[in-house]
């Protein structure tokens, strides 16, 4: 059973694989990471915007087929829908930035209001169009626009949605469906009516396979750009990108952002002495510690070689000590001679510091882990010139 599970799991999402933490994050959109979630809605936005782009053009040019084909009491009122359609879709597709601090909560709220055009503009058309009177032309364009809230479901699979996305943004369509299916004048039945429900549901399915396999790609690909392949930690452009996103929304809101920056001692002699691979894995068990210290929400990113940047959001300067001896605790991982493994220790903190940018940050983070490898090692210095030994402790 369980290899059935991992055949279909590995068929959803091919070429990439799956991990077991992966796939809860294909279901629903929570536990992302903020880059993950930013990304999302950055991809979203787009689309969202090429799309309405489009049909701002194409919706009103399809008001000639109104015209020829509807009886002017009709047509006009389906033109003026027309028109106030593709002003929405116009607004939609009018180039604008991506929120710095709610890129989701945008996301979405173009996604909805793009996909409630279409089946509003037919719930509309009900009040003009009859369609059990008609026959002919007008019979064939007016079950047509019966078609548009399935086709905004066949819409969705263009998004990468997790699967819970995709239920929630087809169900005003669906409800609209129905509720035209009841309205339009024949008689409500399944026979009638089952297989544009069928249809509408195996849409959905579509929407909802399409949305997880493109999620997880788009999962794997940011994975992949933004980490460092050694330790796993952010590479130092995805860290920088992390770190300015981090100090802007810290200083919208007067928190504090401390920066700390380490850098290991005589590393280069466990190369030299032990080799190259000693080195590696003395890298990666220090990222596997450092992350046991720190929370959710922090960044660690490999800044250089033995050189790592931990960005820890809401820690003032005052309980920076009291982090530093968490660390003391866990210890930075062992010396392949038996000796502990230590590092020189640069602290920034942004409202002690008063600095204006991210990068002034981590400038002042680096000058004191210099002043603290200059002191001899292993060591600290705080904002303020503070020194905090860690073997004499
Ligand atoms: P100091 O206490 O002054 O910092 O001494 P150090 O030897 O740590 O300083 P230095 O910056 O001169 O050396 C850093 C060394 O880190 C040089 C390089 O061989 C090593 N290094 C950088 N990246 C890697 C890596 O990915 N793997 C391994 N094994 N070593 C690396
Ligand atoms: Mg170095
Ligand atoms: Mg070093």
């Amino acid at each position: 059973m369980k290899r059935l599970w991992n055949a279909i799991c590995q068929h959803i999402v091919a070429p990439t694989q799956l991990s077991s933490d992966q796939l809860p994050r294909l279901l629903a959109p929570f536990n992302r990471s903020p880059q993950l979630r930013r990304h999302a809605a950055a991809v979203i936005i787009a689309r969202v915007q090429l799309i309405c782009a489009l049909f701002a053009v194409l919706v009103p040019l399809w008001a000639v087929v109104d015209l020829l084909v509807f009886e002017w009491p009709v047509a006009w009122p389906l033109v003026l829908m027309r028109l106030a359609s593709a002003a929405v879709f116009a607004t939609l597709a009018w180039p604008r930035g991506i929120s710095m601090e709610r890129p989701y909560l945008q996301a979405m709220a173009m996604l909805v209001t793009m996909m409630l055009v279409p089946p509003l503009f037919y719930l509309a058309s009900l009040q003009v169009i009859d369609v059990s009177r008609l026959s002919g032309w007008p019979r064939l364009v007016g079950e047509l626009y019966g078609f548009m809230p399935t086709v905004v479901l066949g819409g969705l699979a263009i998004f990468p949605l997790t699967a819970l996305e995709a239920l929630l943004l087809s169900l005003p369509a669906i409800a609209i469906a129905v509720f035209g299916m009841a309205a339009s004048g024949l008689e409500f039945s399944l026979q009638q009516h089952g297989a544009a429900l069928w249809f509408m549901l195996l849409m959905l399915g579509v929407a909802m396979f399409s949305g997880m396999s493109q999620t997880h790609y788009m999962e794997s690909l940011v994975h992949k750009a933004m980490t460092d392949p050694l330790t796993g930690a952010f590479s130092r452009r995805s860290g920088a990108e992390a770190l300015e996103l981090m100090f802007r929304l810290s200083s919208m809101s007067s928190r504090p952002l401390t920066v700390v920056f380490f850098d290991l001692d005589h590393f280069k002699a466990i190369n030299d002495g032990y080799g190259h691979d000693a080195g590696d894995q003395a890298l990666i068990a220090l990222v596997q510690t450092l992350r046991g210290i720190l929370r959710r929400g922090d960044v660690l990113a490999r800044w250089g070689g033995e050189e790592f940047v931990a960005v820890l959001p809401d820690l003032p300067v005052a309980q920076v000590p009291a982090f530093l001896s968490r660390l003391r605790a866990a210890g930075l991982g062992i010396r392949p001679d038996g000796k502990p493994l230590t590092a020189s220790i640069g602290v920034a903190e942004s409202l002690v510091d008063g600095v204006g940018d991210w990068a002034k940050l981590v400038e002042l983070a680096d000058q004191r882990m210099y002043r603290a490898k200059h002191e001899g090692r292993d060591r600290a210095v705080l904002p303020g010139g503070a020194v905090i030994g860690f073997s004499a402790a």
